[in-house]
């Protein structure tokens, strides 16, 4: 009997499809840890799934962590994942350009550091709006001045038919100021200030577009009975599960609980107060 088998025998009603998960999409703060702590039974739950020869992939909306600084956060947990199990939004983004703007010269809005990745990826980067680009692209740009804005208004008003994308949809983004904790603005909000010019907005590549899911199908040979998405936020890892035709878990630890679930248009499969009740369902304890 494969233990997938032997899981279903014990899995509690409304939950034996979990048993055919063999991929295994998590956001990560919120679900799996908050900062540098792990929740309680996240542990438990990789172990295991790597054990029984399933895949654990993380995927995050944050731009601003390389893969390998990701590989070394999990790696002070006492994990040994490699870069392939990290699917950010640059990643994605680099991914997404490849396979739908090949060769294309891209206008970043963004920081040193993402230019460099998406250039490492085989991207053609230009930050001057007079060059022939038929992509804009902006990132989380902790650098932005007011000239780049100007630089990317100039290229999609001149040039309106401009493929115009961001890396992620996030307003704002997590930042302690003298230890106390708050938030700075984030890719999803320049974003916004643009629209105040332009009244456009862009493709955004990662969460609740079902890019990150549909990529990671690809990589590791899965398919979409296969996968699930778990996370924390409805409106984007929930969504971007929903979008790529797959189920979705949600766990009441971060920023989604109970009572929005009837309001929101977006319905995971599942949910679960956190990733130890998600463990215990899995591997049917409940
Ligand atoms: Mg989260």
């Amino acid at each position: 009997m494969t233990h997938s088998a032997n899981a279903a025998k014990h899995l509690p009603a409304g939950h034996e499809r979990l048993a055919g998960k063999s991929l295994f999409l998590f956001d990560i703060d919120g679900t799996l840890a908050l900062d540098t702590t792990l929740f309680t039974g996240t542990r438990e739950l990789l172990d295991w799934l790597e054990v029984t020869g399933r895949t654990a992939v993380f995927i995050t909306n944050n731009s601003t962590k390389s893969r390998r600084s990701y590989v070394e956060k999990f790696a002070r947990w006492g994990f040994s994942y490699g870069e392939e199990r990290f699917i950010t939004s640059t990643y994605v983004t680099a991914e997404y350009l490849q396979q739908h703007h090949a060769g294309e010269l891209v206008f970043l809005l963004g920081t040193e550091s993402l230019k460099t990745e998406l250039q490492n990826a085989g991207i053609r980067i230009t930050e001057d709006p007079k060059d022939p680009a038929t992509v804009a692209l902006v990132g989380y740009d902790s650098e932005l001045t007011y000239q780049k804005t100007r630089d990317i208004c100039d290229l999609l008003t001149r040039h309106p038919e401009t493929t115009y994308l961001a890396t992620h949809p996030d307003i704002c983004c997590p930042a302690i100021f003298d230890g106390v904790p708050g938030m700075v603005p984030d890719c999803g909000a320049i974003c916004q200030m643009l629209w105040c010019a332009l009244r456009r907005y862009p493709k955004y590549i990662g969460k609740p577009d079902p890019a990150m899911a549909d990529i990671s199908m690809r990589l590791f040979g899965k398919t979409k009975e296969e996968t699930i998405v778990v996370g924390d936020r409805l409106e984007t890892d929930i969504a971007c599960g929903v979008n790529a035709g797959v189920d979705t878990a949600v766990v009441f630890t971060g920023s989604a609980h109970p009572e929005d679930i009837a309001d929101s248009p977006v319905k995971p499969t599942w949910g679960f107060a956190d990733i130890e009740a998600f463990r215990q369902a899995l591997m049917g304890e409940e």
